[in-house]
């Protein structure tokens, strides 16, 4: 019995039982497909890793002895279909069946289910096992509520796979190290630089290039800085314990004008590629802890443990449970433009203009980044959230559609009305200077609502929440916020309106 199975450019896991033993009866097809690059504008160093890593990835099976199908970017044979070629490697090799590992992205896994029929063999599709719940685990621990709650969900995750507890209670009796998790970095403490790796690959990015594929951002191809096989995912994480873990949950806020990954993992490219798998890095930082507990306290584990045995299946959960509908959730029915300097960094707004020159530079921001500068800046002017998707989901490495629209449309957005978040995350510039230092470099005034060099988050903050005062002034987290705006004398509150309506009609000077 022939079989042949596909392996997608985000399923590189090495662990999974389908290469437990090598099979001459059983091959294996890898594609780089055209419109896979291109359903959405991807930074280039997203496209040049993912080929590096399928590549490396395709020989080391073929090495191992597995027998290989590789269609690269420029092969004649490429069709730029899934479909097409697996149809023509069925027919031509005579293949007695076809399996495929569970897509990740909606879109894929129907594009899967609805070729089925057309590929007259049988066909399975099996876990990627690589994940810790579920497609469906969020859905049924949460079924008949309103709001998903995370915080739950991770508790119920700690005690099922025993992670930082202690019998049925949490290590040290509490749950979450949240709280301890703010703080900005000091003015003379030095950073502990990243760990960049310096592969050579400029022929898949001359690949790249050669098929007139279209992307965004900078690479330097000689010196690619991202791990692209198993290996170096192992490197980069080791880093992390070795030098960044210290640190990593008591600056996990942290914002700063000259350091751009500061003491983040990095990890999110290897890990949703699946170089890496979520339950060892877990359990990895878990005994480093354990062995390391005078120079790592509970607080910096926990919080990177709850990012990824929490946040990343709860959103996996949470995108299963409501596509293909959340897709097209607008709550507060936002439809203006994403402006130009989006895509070059060309703004006066210092902190947009930082986060967006490192992302093309880097393919990377972290969490606060993502969240309170660019996605704060999108939701207080009212962006439509299908340009905000297509933005997140190009410029980012660990953009993947599953983890990035929950984050971007939910988390980020609020688009979904509150499934992800209990209130939307929103803040003047207040927050972002007490988080960091691009206040101090800015054209802007931080303190000042009104006038020439007033910060625009100020006024579209209070534009904000005045706008939308049906749908959030009952919100518990948020009543606060609209009593200190009724405090304002009347004056006060027309002028910080008239401000916001004026950045708003002049959003592109900005
Ligand atoms: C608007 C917006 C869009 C985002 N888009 C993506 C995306 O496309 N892909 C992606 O992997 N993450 C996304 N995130 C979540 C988070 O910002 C990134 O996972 C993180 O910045 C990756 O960098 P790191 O590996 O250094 O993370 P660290 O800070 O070192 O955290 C460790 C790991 O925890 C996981 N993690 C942390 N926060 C989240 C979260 N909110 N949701 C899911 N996993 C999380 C990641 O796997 C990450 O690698 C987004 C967040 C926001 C606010
Ligand atoms: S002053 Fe305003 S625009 Fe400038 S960096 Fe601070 S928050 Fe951003």
């Amino acid at each position: 019995m022939k079989i042949l199975r596909c392996i997608l450019g985000d399923q590189l896991n090495e662990k999974h039982p389908w290469f437990n033993s090598v099979d001459p009866n059983v091959h294996y097809v890898f594609m780089e497909i055209k419109p896979e690059s291109e359903y959405a504008t991807h930074h280039i160093q997203k496209i040049v890793g993912i080929f590096a890593a399928m590549r490396a990835f395709g020989k080391r099976l073929e090495n191992q002895g597995h027998t290989i199908y590789y269609y690269a970017i420029n092969d004649a044979a490429n069709q730029h279909s899934f479909e097409a070629n697996i149809s023509q490697l069925v027919q031509i090799y005579d293949f007695d069946s076809f399996e495929y590992m569970e897509p990740d992205e909606y879109r894929l896994d129907a594009l899967f289910l609805d070729m089925q029929d057309r590929l007259h063999v049988p066909v399975k599709m099996v876990s990627s096992a690589h994940f810790m719940t579920s497609r469906t685990d969020v859905a049924q621990q949460f079924e008949g509520k309103k709001r998903f709650l995370m915080e739950s969900f991770y508790r119920k995750m700690r005690k099922k796979y025993t992670i930082l507890m202690d019998g049925d209670q949490p290590v040290s009796g509490k749950w979450n190290y949240d709280h301890e998790n703010r703080k900005k970095i000091p003015v003379k403490h030095n950073v502990t630089p990243p760990k960049l790796f310096s592969n050579d690959l400029h022929d898949v990015f001359e690949d790249i290039k050669d098929a007139g594929l279209n992307y965004i951002g900078d690479v330097d191809a000689s010196h690619f800085l991202w791990p692209i096989t198993r290996e170096q995912a192992l490197e980069l994480f080791q880093y992390f314990l070795d030098h960044l873990l210290p640190y990593f949950g008591m600056y996990q806020d942290a914002m700063h004008q000259f350091e751009w990954s500061l003491y983040h993992s990095r990890i999110s490219f290897a890990l949703n590629i699946k170089l890496v798998d979520p339950e060892e890095v877990i359990r990895r930082a878990e005994a480093h802890w354990l062995s390391n507990q005078e120079t790592i306290s509970l607080a910096q584990v926990e919080g990177f443990i709850r990012q990824i045995l929490g946040w990343r299946e709860y959103m996996r959960g949470i995108y299963w449970a409501h596509m293909p509908e959340y897709a097209d959730l607008n709550y507060f029915e936002h439809a203006r433009a994403l402006p130009d300097y989006f895509w070059t960094g060309e703004t006066k707004m210092n902190c947009i203009s930082q986060c967006v020159k490192q992302s093309l530079r880097y393919g990377y921001a972290h969490h606060i980044q993502r969240l309170m500068v660019t996605g704060n800046f999108c939701l207080l002017a009212g962006i439509d959230p299908n340009e905000v998707d297509a933005w997140y989901l190009g410029i980012y490495v660990d953009a993947f559609e599953w983890v990035e629209i929950t984050n971007t449309r939910g988390m980020s957005q609020f688009a979904d009305g509150g499934i992800v978040g209990t209130k939307p995350y929103v803040s003047s510039a207040g927050y972002i200077h007490k988080m960091g230092n691009y206040c101090t470099h800015c054209n802007y005034d931080r303190k000042v609502k009104v006038g020439e060099h007033a910060c625009p988050f100020n006024s579209l903050y209070w534009h904000f929440l005045f706008r939308n005062q049906d749908k959030l002034a009952r919100n518990p987290r948020m009543s606060m916020m609209y009593r200190v705006w009724d405090k304002f004398s009347t004056d006060d509150q027309t002028a910080i309106l008239e401000q916001a309506e004026q950045y708003l009609t002049q959003l592109e000077d900005l």
